[in-house]
This record gives structure tokens, sequence and C-alpha cells, in this order.
């Protein structure tokens, strides 16, 4: 897969060490673009970033913590340091918490998940903008998930922190779109990653009995539509929030 317009453009992606991020930083790359892999395992991002060198592309690993507001300044910080600007940003890093009945949930479960999915994404645009502005405009692609859209039994937070990256993507992409930048969220159903490893396997029999495609998701399809968001192919796009689950969630 090729995405002419995206040579040379710098994409910072949070959460590439493995899944969703790690299939999106090798198609970055692949589409000709400078990719920044950050995730908080150092030898993961290296790893990916070794596999794209190997097939010729460009990448640099940066560890950031996304629940610290200064390891995301320092992050954005690095990546303009070092390839120049930012045109792109990919904000998936997430996690899903092991399932738990909302009225037994601790607070510091609330924090983690809240501060982990949607604090993050928030934090990861603060310091993005101004740089997106500063090359005239740009494209935000945040990961949201079918849960934030539907219900999740059990993992009400989980669902709480997806549908506000929805909201929250749809009212910042009206507040930058006058300055070139498009925002969307993609939702995506279940995806064959590490993240389904926290997930009760009942519950996936569940929903993958309610796929219409009768299949799983994969990350590199998942990574397309990354892709996709992020190049001039969808440059009328923006202010939206597409799913990705085999039609599991209409
Ligand atoms: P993985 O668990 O495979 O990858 C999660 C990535 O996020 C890893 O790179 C991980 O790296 C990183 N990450 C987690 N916590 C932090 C943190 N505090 N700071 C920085 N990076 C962090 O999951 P997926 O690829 O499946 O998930 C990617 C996104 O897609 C998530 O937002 C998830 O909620 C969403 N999603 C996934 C679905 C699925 O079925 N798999 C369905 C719908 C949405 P490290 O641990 O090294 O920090």
């Amino acid at each position: 897969m090729a995405c002419p317009d995206l040579e040379d453009k710098v994409v910072l992606i949070s959460g590439s060490s493995r899944g969703i991020g790690r299939a999106a930083a090798i198609q970055f790359a692949e589409s000709g673009a400078r990719v920044v892999v950050s995730a908080r395992s150092k030898l993961a991002c290296e790893e990916t970033c070794e596999h794209i060198h190997a097939m010729g592309g460009q990448a640099i690993p940066v560890v950031a913590d996304v629940t610290e507001l200064g390891q995301i300044e320092d992050l954005v910080l690095t990546t303009v340091k070092e390839f120049g600007g930012l045109d792109v940003a990919f904000n998936n890093a997430g996690f899903l918490n092991t399932a738990t009945r909302c009225d037994e949930l601790s607070e510091a479960d609330w924090d983690k998940v809240i501060n982990t999915n949607l604090k993050s994404v928030w934090a990861l645009m603060k310091y993005e903008i101004p740089e997106l502005k500063k090359r005239g405009g740009g494209a935000i692609v945040n990961t949201s998930s079918v849960a934030g859209i539907g219900a999740a039994p059990g993992y009400s937070t989980y669902a709480a922190s997806k549908a506000g990256i929805i909201a929250l993507s749809k009212s910042v992409a009206l507040e930058v779109a006058d300055s070139g930048i498009r925002v969307n969220a993609i939702c995506p159903g279940l995806v064959q990653t590490e993240m389904l490893e926290s997930m009760d396997p009942a519950i996936q029999q569940i929903i993958d009995n309610g796929i219409p495609l009768q299949r799983r998701g994969t990350a590199e399809e998942v990574a397309s539509l990354a892709v996709w968001l992020s190049s001039d192919e969808s440059a009328y796009v923006t202010g939206q929030s597409l799913q990705i689950d085999g039609g599991a969630c209409p």
C-alpha cells in the first residue's frame, strides 16, 4: 500500500510498540513517512524501528508514558527536534482493564483507565496542535472503540473513555478546521492483538458471535484506516468517528 502524499511527512504514533500502532508505524513508513514510534517499552519501540529500517524506512523510538503530561510534552518536542516538525498524529495508546462492575471499581482503576485512554488524547493534542499549525495544517487520528458507541458491560470505564474520545475529537475538529487540521476518531471492533489477553474469553465469544463478517479484524486493517485518514485521500473528512468492526455495531 502506498500513499504518495505521505512522502517525508512526520508522523507521531503513541502506542506503536505493538498491535495496531505497530502495524500503523510500518504502513506509514511504507507510505514514505518518517515515523516516531512511542510507548513505555524501550525494547519494543526499538524492535519496531529496526523492522522499519530493515525495509528501508525511517523511524525513531521515543519512550513516553502517556499518563505523564511532562513526558508527552517531551515526546512532541523530541519529534520536532529530530524530524523538523509534525504533520500527522495517530493518538492510539490505550489499555483495557479487567472486567469489573461499576459498583466494584476502585477510584484508582477509574483514574488509570481515564488517564491512559482519554486524558492522554487531550494532552497529546494540546502539544501536537501548535506544531501542526506551524506546518500550515495536518491530520490527527484518535483511537476510540465501538465500546464508545454501544454498551460494554464490565468495561463501563473503558467505554466511557472511548466515548469521550469521540466527543473530544469532534469538538477539537471544529476548533482547528480553520488551521487546516483535520481530526477524526476510529472505532475498531474486536481486533486480534495482545490487548485481548486481558478480556474474559467468554465475553470474546459473545462478541465473536455477533460479527456479521464472521471474523475479528486485524491490526493491519485498522492501520490502513488510520493511514487513509491521515492522507490527502481523505482531505474532506473531519470531525468523524469511523467504525471498523465487521458490521458488529451498525
Ligand atoms: P496493544 O495492547 O497491543 O497495544 C497497546 C499499545 O499502547 C502498546 O504499544 C502499549 O505499549 C501502549 N501503551 C499502553 N499504555 C501506555 C501508556 N501508559 N503510555 C504509553 N503507551 C502505552 O493494544 P491494541 O493495539 O489492540 O490497542 C491499540 C488501541 O486500540 C488502544 O487504544 C485500544 O483501546 C484500541 N482498541 C483495540 C481493540 C482491540 O480489539 N484490540 C478494539 C477497539 C479499540 P507499552 O505497554 O509498552 O506502553
